[in-house]
């Protein structure tokens, strides 16, 4: 067999096991409605969770951005890509999340490789929620530290693993999804900050699905359980969700943000994220802490949607986030109800493995603040036409 007859058997494979995927080409921008292949769809797919992605404020922030500062940064932060635009962002954010200290990143992916990989090493153990996003797995497996991943949710494995660690070394660390983002349900904040402190480890809490959209003023998970943060609390944040721009940023104490600056490979050897992003989305960070309407209309949708499947039987997940999953089962019926729903004119892609676990495809939901009442019902309709 050729190298190359080996990627088509795989890619056979994956056809055979309704796991090939397939990209959507859109025409136009992020919104409640999208355009793709002719055809206008209304969208529940997207993580714009305040309905951002297309603000016409932040347009013009970044037209603005994209005159004073052009167009690429031209290097890295630590030769000469590094400008005011990003560290006024930085500052920003500090405020935002009440941390002494941001770090920008380029992505959201990139941010959790550079934690995980600079404080844990091979002598490290790394604990984590066997829901965590992917990225936080690659975290582990890069800083070739102790990988334990205990049951979702589960402070009480996770002690047990814990305890069976006689002394842990400087570095080992927790981690967890805020909000989980297959799930839509919350991280046991208050008591792995617990376990965190008894323990004398880091707890990184990735906050992509919380910052902007849950706690008081979208200030995440953290906030909503009326918490101040504790010293080893490592947040990070995505600009790229609720935000409605690009990029990531670390939050937490000064040594932190220094030893990342100083050490994270993913920080280091890589282009700064362009400064007319950065100017647009300190523009975005002022209308997420000052829009609270955003998030109440999403409490609104999300309540309205809960209501009507409830009615209809649907199965309901236990989230009160605007990411709410019908776990479909199989992958062939969940690309078919996709198919049913994309047929009445409704956008909602299925999550398939390895995203989500064997046997748990689904149609993972999204609300936005842009969404309308009507369009809840639509969805509605649909779902009981197709289900
Ligand atoms: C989206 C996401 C990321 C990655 O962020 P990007 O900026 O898109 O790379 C990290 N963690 C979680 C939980 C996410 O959902």
């Amino acid at each position: 067999m050729t190298p190359l007859q080996s990627l088509e058997n795989r890619l056979a494979q994956r056809r055979r096991d309704a796991l090939y995927r397939e990209r959507l080409c859109l025409e136009g921008a992020q919104g409640r409605e999208v355009q793709v292949a002719g055809q206008t769809l209304l969208a529940f797919c997207s993580n714009d969770y305040l309905g951002l992605a297309a603000d016409p404020r932040l347009q013009q922030a970044l037209a603005e951005g994209a005159r004073r500062y052009g167009i690429g940064a031209g290097a890295s932060h630590l030769v000469s890509g590094h400008s005011r635009a990003h560290r006024e962002l930085e500052e920003a954010l500090a405020d935002f999340t009440g941390r002494p200290r941001a770090l920008l990143f380029s992505t959201g992916y990139m941010a959790n490789l550079a934690v995980i990989s600079t404080l844990a090493g091979r002598h490290q153990h790394v604990f984590q929620d066997r829901l965590n996003h992917a990225s936080l797995l690659d975290g582990a497996t890069l800083s070739r530290a102790r990988l334990r991943r205990y049951p979702h949710r589960d402070l009480a494995a996770l002690e047990r693993m814990l305890t069976a660690v006689a002394e842990p070394a400087a570095g080992t660390l927790i981690a967890s999804d805020g909000v989980f983002s297959m799930d839509g349900d919350r991280a046991p904040v208050a008591g792995l900050a617990k376990l965190a402190r008894a323990h004398q480890c880091w707890l990184l809490l990735d906050e992509a699905h919380a910052f902007g959209v849950v706690g008081a003023g979208g200030r995440g998970v953290f906030s909503a359980v009326g918490r101040l943060p504790a010293e080893e609390l490592i947040q990070v944040g995505t600009l790229g969700k609720a935000f409605g721009g690009f990029g990531a940023f670390v939050a937490g104490e000064d040594a932190l943000i220094e030893t990342l600056v100083q050490e994270a490979r993913s920080y280091i050897y890589t282009t700064a994220l362009p400064a007319a992003v950065a100017h647009a989305l300190t523009v975005a960070t002022g209308i997420v802490r000052s829009e609270e309407w955003r998030r109440e209309r999403l409490v609104a949708l999300v309540a309205r949607f809960r209501a009507g499947a409830a009615q209809l039987g649907l199965p309901l997940p236990a989230s009160d986030t605007p990411i709410q999953p019908l776990v479909v089962g199989g992958s062939q019926r969940a690309l078919a109800l996709a198919a049913a729903l994309r047929d009445r004119g409704i956008l909602i892609t299925a999550i398939r493995p390895p995203t989500v676990p064997a046997g748990g495809a689904r149609l993972r939901v999204t609300f936005s603040a842009s969404h309308r009442d009507a369009d809840v019902d639509r969805l509605l309709a649909a779902l009981e036409a197709v289900w």
